[in-house]
């Protein structure tokens, strides 16, 4: 069921279109073609206060339910044109924060949430290897106890903000003999000798958000470092990743919202045969596809954030919104383009940037191939 929201949470959501109308104003379409991550509009979310939305109100942030978050994320991705800003954003809320705020320290809490929440400080969540991806568990990269320190060897690659953020929640091997039970989880800062990232590698879409590679050589990090236990790696990794399949697609709500409404409006205006195109069944029943991937995919969401955060959620429920939300969005971005016909797929237009967005959510976060074998295996087959 869409949750009911009051009117001081739907005047925040509007609070966070208009912050997006008017506090973003850069030229999406130029720092997409040149693959620039936008630092101006990122410290304007911060100022704004979106990198501690889900932060407790006793360390400084805004406290907000994960559903509320959720809300104002749709409204991020409906108000801001940016699909890159919007998945860097979400990261750090869920990639990053989630650590943090589940298995952190107080120390570690206080050495990197602040900072975060200011725009100081970034994060990089380094899961992913050449040799594991989709088998995540498989990763190589080890940690091996030195007297109070570990050594950090290994490589990560496709992570994103790898080549600016200031430190990574780096996964790996402490036991290696001892599968998924045997691997932990690091924080380790960007300026500790060993630790070196790539120049960014260029991406489809989503092309705001810089990625790379993170290479460590003899990494030294203190015992003080481990998030979490040493071999609670793979839990904290599900951990994050149940909310991340979740909630990390909440702006396609938004701009689904924001392709149907571009449409409509050129639908209706845009002549042909002296009719406006819409009146043609093949454009009008594309919208009306259009609604309906979005009616549904809002349920979904909202459906799932609501049971994980009364803790009745299970993996099914965030496997099956991360391969619908990811799925409606890149079948409505096609639409969006089919409608604009040559205009759709002009770059200058800005339409076709939704498609090659969306495409990188059925890949981040587990593809939509191993989350419908997840839903499989769930259903007993
Ligand atoms: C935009 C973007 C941002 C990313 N950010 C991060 C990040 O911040 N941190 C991080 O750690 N990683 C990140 N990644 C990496 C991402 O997690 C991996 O790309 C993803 O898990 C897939 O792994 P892979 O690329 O190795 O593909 P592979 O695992 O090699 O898969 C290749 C193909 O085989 C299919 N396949 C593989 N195994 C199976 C199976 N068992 N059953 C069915 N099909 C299968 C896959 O679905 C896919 O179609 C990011 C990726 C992208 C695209």
């Amino acid at each position: 069921m869409h949750p009911d929201w009051n009117e001081k949470e739907r005047g925040l959501y509007e609070s966070v279109v208009t912050f997006c109308k008017e506090s973003l104003q850069h030229d999406v379409g130029a720092f997409d073609a040149r693959s620039e991550f936008p630092k101006e509009a990122w410290q304007s979310c911060a100022d704004f206060g979106v990198l501690g939305w889900r932060v407790p109100v006793e360390r400084g942030g805004k406290g907000y339910g994960e559903s509320l978050v959720a809300y104002l994320m749709e409204a991020f991705g409906y108000g801001c044109e940016d699909n890159g800003l919007a998945f860097a954003i979400g990261t750090q809320l869920w990639g990053v924060q989630t650590a943090l705020l589940q298995f952190g320290s107080e120390e570690q809490l206080e050495k990197y949430v602040p900072g975060m929440m200011r725009g100081e400080l970034i994060g990089a969540h380094a899961m992913n290897e050449e040799s594991s991806g989709s088998d995540a568990f498989a990763i190589e990269t080890t940690a091996v106890a030195d007297g109070d320190d570990f050594l950090l060897n290994g490589e990560k690659t496709l992570v994103t903000f790898a080549p600016i953020a200031d430190f990574a929640v780096v996964f790996a091997k402490t036991a290696p003999d001892a599968g998924q039970w045997g691997i932990s989880t690091f924080l380790v800062d960007a300026d500790t000798p060993g630790y070196t990232a790539s120049a960014p590698d260029e991406m489809m879409g989503l092309r705001t958000a810089p990625y790379g590679r993170v290479l460590l050589e003899d990494c030294r990090v203190p015992a003080s470092s481990l998030l979490g236990k040493a071999g609670a790696g793979a839990s904290i990794f599900s951990h994050i990743q149940a909310w991340e399949r979740s909630l990390v697609l909440a702006p396609h709500i938004g701009a689904m919202q924001r392709l149907l409404e571009q449409s409509l409006a050129f639908a209706r205006e845009r002549k042909r045969g002296g009719a406006a195109i819409g009146k043609h069944q093949a454009v009008s029943h594309r919208i009306a596809d259009m609604k309906l991937r979005l009616e549904t995919a809002r349920l979904l969401l909202y459906n799932t954030v609501r049971k994980q955060q009364d803790g009745a959620a299970d993996l099914m429920d965030s496997a099956l919104t991360k391969i619908y939300l990811s799925e409606c969005l890149t079948q409505s971005a096609l639409d969006a383009i089919a409608i604009h016909g040559g205009d759709g797929y002009l770059t200058e237009a800005g339409i076709e940037r939704n498609l090659r967005d969306a495409i990188g959510a059925t890949i981040y976060s587990g593809t939509t191939d191993i989350q419908r074998n997840i839903v499989a295996r769930l259903l007993g087959l």
